[in-house]
């Protein structure tokens, strides 16, 4: 049996010690409330009470999209103004909105509060009420509690705070039990299969993901576990899983043709998979999208990319376009570069990338619109402002609520970069 050799990637170092522009100033992102539109979506028995004001509520609720009939699994408990002046006592207040939501909705497993930037204000103590409401519904329903305020953060940790929410009560493995390899992010159920059946080919059994479809499916965490990141933006989460014994397996994220196979070639030398047996599992989807892609190529390669900081997929995604599709990076911004997990990816950047970290808004729009990129990717706050300049854009928002990861979407994430230049294109003409 050939065993895969280890994972080299460029030999040069790409990005690696590249010196990165760090920007602290005004900056425009949405707040962590938003990733519980994808994750109550994945999560299926688990409810997101949001402690927060009316703002909070129509953020979640227009970002959702959802009919009002349509009995959603997430609310906001609205902090009103006797809340806010002391006069109300918010804890009895809590447990009563509590109490009549698990009774209305049995089905329930898991409740999250989600703190705000108004709950923070009055210093609602959220850690102390999930405790108190945990003991008080258990063993049914298990109530966890995280932060989705909006006041420093960026919309993605969202999902990194609920997840790092949830290690601690994660069961542990016994002592005995052999290697076992764990995804975690939340993926969309029809990239889990894609990605279940490779394994599967692959010879590779028991691949657990976190978080799982049902509340009640927690992945055992210890020191025999294996975890591979789907997306960039978890460090809590990586963080709380270490200090679980886990240890991370290091990779790429699998975005696009080569950050797919790497991000499954470590999977397979942790699985001790043969190299042939690796290479004929994913013969047939990396043919295909390399189809698709080629047949974008000639759209894109060329094309002058500028990257506003937001969801943190900001470094995979540059990887992708200039070494797949031929893009030239004019600026790769991110909120936060967190340079262990991102090690494997700055690799693999084109050496002399123009790398920015935080953001001092005024600034950066400066040096895009003097840059004339033929593409921007920003939140939906600069798109319009930027359209309106004649610059074309994509909502960065839309790449984390896509299904974009592995062989069989690589051509649906490419699509979300020519449907804005070949609608400008038209307009042009
Ligand atoms: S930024 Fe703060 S107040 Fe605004 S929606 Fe988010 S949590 Fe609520």
């Amino acid at each position: 049996m050939s065993v895969l050799v280890p994972i080299r990637i460029a030999p040069a170092g790409g990005c690696t010690d590249a010196p990165v522009l760090r920007e602290r100033g005004q900056h425009e992102v949405f707040c962590g409330l938003t990733g519980i539109i994808w994750l109550h979506r994945k999560i299926q028995d688990a409810f997101f009470l949001v402690v927060g004001s009316r703002t909070c509520a129509h953020l979640i609720q227009s970002a959702a999209g959802v009919m009002i009939f349509a009995e959603p699994r997430f609310a906001t408990a609205i902090i009103d103004e006797r809340d806010l002046a002391g006069l109300a006592d918010a804890n009895a207040e809590l447990d009563r909105v509590v109490q009549q939501l698990l009774a209305r909705r049995p089905e329930i497993k898991l409740l999250f509060l989600v703190g705000s930037c108004p709950s923070e204000v009055i210093k609602l103590d959220l850690a102390r009420a999930a405790s108190r409401l945990s003991t008080k519904f258990a063993p049914s329903v298990r109530v966890l509690n995280y932060s989705g305020s909006g006041i420093e953060t960026t919309f993605t940790q969202g999902e990194d705070a609920c997840l790092a929410s949830m290690v601690p009560a994660l069961p542990a493995t016994s002592t005995d039990a052999g290697t076992e390899i764990l995804i975690v992010g939340t993926l969309a159920d029809v990239v889990e299969d894609q990605f279940n059946r490779l394994f599967r080919q692959m010879g590779v059994d028991g691949v657990k993901y976190f978080p799982a479809r049902h509340a009640d499916d927690l992945p055992q965490v210890g020191s025999n576990t294996r975890f591979l990141l789907a997306q960039p933006f978890l460090a809590d989460t990586s963080k709380a899983l270490q200090q679980r014994g886990a240890k991370r397996i290091a990779a790429p994220f699998p975005l696009g043709i080569e950050g797919t196979e790497l991000w499954l070639q470590a999977v397979a030398e942790v699985a001790g998979v043969s190299k042939t047996r690796f290479e004929g599992a994913i013969a047939a989807p990396k043919q295909r999208a390399s189809a698709a892609l080629a047949r974008s190529r000639p759209l894109l390669e060329g094309k002058r990319i500028f990257f506003f900081p937001d969801s943190q997929l900001e470094i995979p995604l540059a990887r992708f376009l200039a070494r797949e599709l031929g893009m030239h990076l004019v600026e790769v911004g991110t909120p936060y570069l967190h340079r262990q997990n991102m090690a494997e990816e700055l690799a693999l950047l084109p050496v002399g990338t123009a790398l920015s970290e935080g953001q001092h808004v005024e600034n950066q729009l400066d040096r895009c619109i003097a840059a004339q990129p033929d593409i921007v990717v920003c939140g939906l706050g600069l798109a319009n402002p930027l359209e309106a300049q004649g610059l074309t854009t994509k909502w960065s928002i839309e790449l984390v609520f896509t299904p974009i990861q592995g062989f069989d979407q690589a051509a649906d994430l490419v699509e979300l970069f020519t449907r804005p230049l070949v609608r400008r294109m038209r307009l042009a003409a």
